[in-house]
Order: C-alpha cells, then sequence, then structure tokens
C-alpha cells in the first residue's frame, strides 16, 4: 500500500491510472519445476536447491481410491510458501516497463501506476504493460483473470481504452478499503504490537504474565481499549461488533461474502451503486426506501422476521449492533 500510495503521490503528471491484477487460483497453480528451474537461473547454492528439490518431490494427494502425484501448488500460511512464490514471481517486477510506469506487488497481488500528462500515453502504457505482465504470467505457468482485473483513475473522470488479453477492463473512480482495525477485529487477529507485548511478558519472569491465559486477557482488554478510543475509520464495524471479547468467543463469527459487506460496510447496495452510475436509481426493491446497509440491517420490512427472531433468539433489541 506504501508503494503504490507513493507512486501515486510522486506523479506530477496529468493522468494517473492505478490497474490491480488477479491471479487465477495463484498459489495452487504454482509450478515446482518451474521454481526449481528460477533457483538454478538465479544461482542458489547446489545443496539448497536439491533440498527443496527433493521437499517438494513424490507428494501425493489421495482421496478414495484416487491417488494423484502433486506438482505444483502451496498451502497457504506454510513456512516456505511465500518464499518459493517470490522465487517464481521476482521476474515480473524486472520487466523494463514503458517510461511513467511502476510495479508494486504483494503475495499474489499486483499492480501497476502509469502517469503521463497526455491520456492516450496513458493508455498505450497500461496496455502495453498489462501485455508484458500477462505474457511474463505465463512464462512461469500463471494465467490472469482479466474479468477480475481492475483500473481505478487517480484524479479525472474521462473514460478509458484498456484491454487485458482481449478483456475490455473496467475502470473506476473509487477504490474501497477496510481499516486495518476492522479487518482486525472482524477476522479476530490482535494487532501486532499488542501480541508483541504479550509474549515478552510471558517470557519476562516475574512480569506476573507468564501464565498465556492471564497474558492473553491482558491483550484483549488493551485491544479493546485501543478500539474504544478508535475514532477516525471503521466507525461503521465498531457500531456492530463494540465488544472483541464477545466477538471473537462467538460461535456465528463466520464470515463468508456477503457478512463481510455487511461488517465492513462495504456494501453494493443500491444507493452505492447508484451513485457509481450502475444502477437508475437508489431505491430499495422490497420498499421503496433508500437502499443502504443500514437500512436492510435495521429497517427494511424485507428483514423484519430475521429481526425479531434475533431479537428473541438475543433477549435483547437489535437496533444498534449485532
Ligand atoms: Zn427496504
Amino acid at each position: 500500500m506504501e508503494g503504490l500510495k507513493h507512486g501515486i503521490q510522486d506523479a506530477r503528471k496529468k493522468y494517473t491510472l492505478l490497474t490491480t491484477f488477479d491471479v487465477r487460483n495463484a498459489f495452487n497453480t504454482a509450478s515446482w519445476g518451474l521454481i526449481l528451474r528460477r533457483l538454478r537461473e538465479k544461482d542458489i547454492s547446489t545443496y539448497l536447491t536439491n533440498l527443496i528439490a527433493s521437499y517438494l518431490s513424490e507428494r501425493k494427494v489421495g482421496m478414495a481410491r484416487l491417488n494423484r502425484e502433486l506438482t505444483a501448488g502451496f498451502p497457504q500460511e506454510s513456512v516456505l510458501g511465500p518464499t518459493l512464490w517470490n522465487v517464481l514471481y521476482d521476474n515480473v517486477f524486472e520487466l523494463e516497463f514503458p517510461a511513467g510506469v511502476q510495479i508494486c506487488g504483494y503475495a499474489d497481488d499486483l499492480a501497476i501506476i502509469a502517469n503521463a500528462d497526455r491520456k492516450e500515453e496513458v493508455e498505450l502504457n497500461a496496455n502495453e504493460a498489462m501485455s508484458m505482465i500477462s505474457v511474463r504470467m505465463m512464462e512461469n505457468g500463471l494465467k490472469l483473470a482479466p474479468e477480475k482485473t481492475e483500473a481505478l483513475m487517480a484524479n479525472i473522470r474521462i473514460s478509458w481504452n484498456l484491454r487485458l488479453e482481449g478483456t475490455q477492463i473496467a475502470v473506476k473512480r473509487k477504490l474501497k478499503t477496510v481499516s486495518i482495525a476492522a479487518t482486525q477485529v472482524i477476522s479476530g487477529t490482535p494487532p501486532i504490537d499488542l501480541l508483541a507485548e504479550k509474549r515478552k511478558l510471558m517470557f519476562q519472569k516475574r512480569s506476573g504474565y507468564e501464565n498465556s491465559g492471564k497474558a492473553r486477557k491482558r491483550t484483549i482488554q488493551k485491544w479493546q481499549e485501543e478500539w474504544d478510543s478508535h475514532v477516525d475509520t471503521a466507525q461503521w464495524t465498531k457500531r456492530l461488533i463494540p465488544n472483541i471479547s464477545q466477538w471473537i468467543t462467538c460461535k456465528f463469527r463466520n464470515t463468508n461474502y456477503f457478512f463481510m459487506q455487511a461488517l465492513t460496510g462495504h456494501e453494493s447496495f443500491t444507493a452505492y451503486t447508484h451513485q457509481i452510475s450502475k444502477t437508475v436509481n437508489d431505491r430499495c426493491r422490497y420498499c421503496g426506501d433508500t437502499d443502504t446497509l443500514e437500512h436492510t440491517l435495521f429497517s427494511c420490512i424485507r428483514c423484519e422476521v430475521r429481526r425479531g427472531a434475533a431479537k428473541v433468539y438475543l433477549g435483547k433489541d437489535t437496533d444498534t449492533h449485532v
């Protein structure tokens, strides 16, 4: 994100276009054969390359009577996975893009920023960079998903002609992001500084927190204090989840696509889709009121019965939070 911010801020040109790419099924399709080839190309010692070759060999996946040999992919959260992914992916960042195009990446997420004083130049450079990335991806045994690739115009509203592998790329006017504090609470992951502090206290003799249960309680208490004092962003999430401890121990805490929309406020309700010119009006199709997330959760007649059931189940009102 910092790289992207700098790329956009540094742009002293009239037009700036940010394009984000999606790699199809990225981590599952990373070819082990290609990774080993890249390690050899990078002159990594034979000893280490052989060690990794051994680690990746004779791996099988079985189900019922089916038994297949694995040749690609990494389990997410594996220790070696991100490093081997970087080995495979690194050459994308070595591409020599047209002037004014910068690349930025994290794990399988990839973005380019194209800057120029003329619209045609931005369009031409962005299209060329996309085509270069597409070819390099294929060389890496990976495929881009053009339908999930999006562009964002940073400073001016005009129409663009961007194509990736023949598919027209959608250009948006707004990029919605979720605050870090909100994602941490939703996922139940305490901020890293609090986790580090917890480990430190547990490690220090006579801190009084050698017991992990006690240390955890302290971490959650501190986290709650931070959450309570958070005033800039994440107010919607905070309204729905005022109490972290209750939330992280809640048995209904499964986060699917729609639930995430509700918790983050990243709604696709018509009040928003109308604002970005995707729908003709901002009305709720069930009752005719302005269709927002707040409307759907707390007042639309469509969810009246469910709200009633939740109230009975919880033994309290659900007008303000979940
Ligand atoms: Zn409604």
